[in-house]
């Protein structure tokens, strides 16, 4: 089947309910009918201040939690950034390409960069848009699914392969965004109006994938609503009730505007013990099999040992392609 790439940073202990419903069910979805790459992009990771005990934990945890979704590393090539030494190398030659006021235009680089400082802010975080098109264009990606805040990446991303390709002859695939728009952005619990985020969600605004079932219900039954109390779609007036639909209908395959009737009349109440019971029966198995995972570390070693050199092969047939056309001398 074609060819599809995506990445997650291990930046926090447990994925959340934004992860999993704008991207990680697609790639346990694609990996039936395509060619799946999937990885734990620690080096992104390291572009913030980290702790490398906590990173070196979260990529495990991260590879387990996937595999405890329904990724499964027989059918899909599972594995972590640092491993396949190519994304490192081709991202130098994007770097090169890429203008100085392109990269800075980056909402994420100019988001992430506000809050310690733009001098404090490391070079890395300037240069992540090119690593990760390194990520996609190594593999020869057709689709990438994603959330839309990583929209704005994917274009740049499709501009470096079309500027490469012009400039030194054609060697890239062009990859297209899969953004699924429904479930694209789910909002914090508390402050509507930003993402649900590892790095920038309070804890009562982010349902954590390993939550306890029971902390899980508590944060959707105390999540932000309005003063209407009408159950209905609307995202610019009510996003806070918007948001709970879309991850009710997300979470049980139901019609939005079929779950409005259903609460019609009845305030915010019997809905959000509903959403409540549904979120807490899809974390509930989570935590489980991600320890189960988690306590075979040398197994999980071996997924990943396994995935990083089947990725090897290919990432470095498209890297020896790029060197050989921007007129390196080669490895012989
Ligand atoms: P960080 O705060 O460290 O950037 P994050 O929560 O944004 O973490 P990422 O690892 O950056 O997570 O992104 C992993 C995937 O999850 C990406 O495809 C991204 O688009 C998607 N994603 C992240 N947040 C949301 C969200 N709130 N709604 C839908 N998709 C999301
Ligand atoms: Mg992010």
């Amino acid at each position: 089947g074609p060819r599809v790439f995506s990445g997650i940073q291990p930046t926090a202990d447990s994925f959340h309910l934004g992860n999993y419903l704008g991207a990680l069910r697609h790639w346990i979805r694609l990996q039936d009918d395509h060619d799946a790459f999937y990885c734990v992009v620690d080096m992104h990771a390291i572009t913030v201040e980290h702790d490398p005990v906590a990173l070196r934990e979260r990529t495990y945890r991260s590879a387990a939690q996937l595999i405890a979704m329904g990724l499964d590393p027989q059918r899909s090539t599972l594995f972590a950034q640092s491993q396949v030494p190519a994304h490192a190398e081709l991202a130098w030659v994007l770097n090169c390409i890429t203008g100085l006021g392109e990269a800075r235009r980056m909402t994420q680089f100019k988001d992430k960069s506000a809050k310690g400082g733009l001098e404090q802010a490391s070079v890395g975080l300037l240069t992540y848009p090119m690593l990760m098109a390194a990520d996609i264009l190594l593999y020869q990606t057709e689709a990438v699914p994603v959330g839309e805040d990583q929209r704005q990446h994917l274009e740049l991303t499709r501009d470096l392969a079309q500027r490469f390709n012009s400039r030194f002859g054609d060697t890239f695939t062009i990859p297209a965004p899969l953004i699924i728009s429904d479930t694209a952005k789910i909002v914090d619990l508390q402050e509507p109006a930003i993402k649900m985020s590892k790095s920038a969600s309070s804890p009562k605004g982010i349902v954590d994938v390993l939550d306890d079932p029971k902390a899980a219900a508590k944060k959707i039954r105390s999540a932000v609503t309005d003063s209407e109390a009408e159950v209905r779609f609307d995202r610019e007036d009510k996003p806070g009730v918007s948001n709970l639909l879309t991850i009710y209908s997300a979470l049980t395959g139901r019609k939005v505007s079929e779950i409005a009737d259903q609460y019609a009349g009845q305030g915010y109440g019997a809905f959000k013990v509903d959403l409540s019971e549904i979120v807490a029966d899809f974390v509930s198995p989570l935590r489980e099999r991600t320890d189960a995972l988690l306590a075979d570390r040398a197994e999980l070693d071996a997924i990943l040992r396994d995935g990083a050199a089947a990725a090897r092969e290919v990432a470095s047939t498209t890297l020896a392609a790029v060197y050989d056309r921007v007129g390196f001398v080669g490895q012989t």
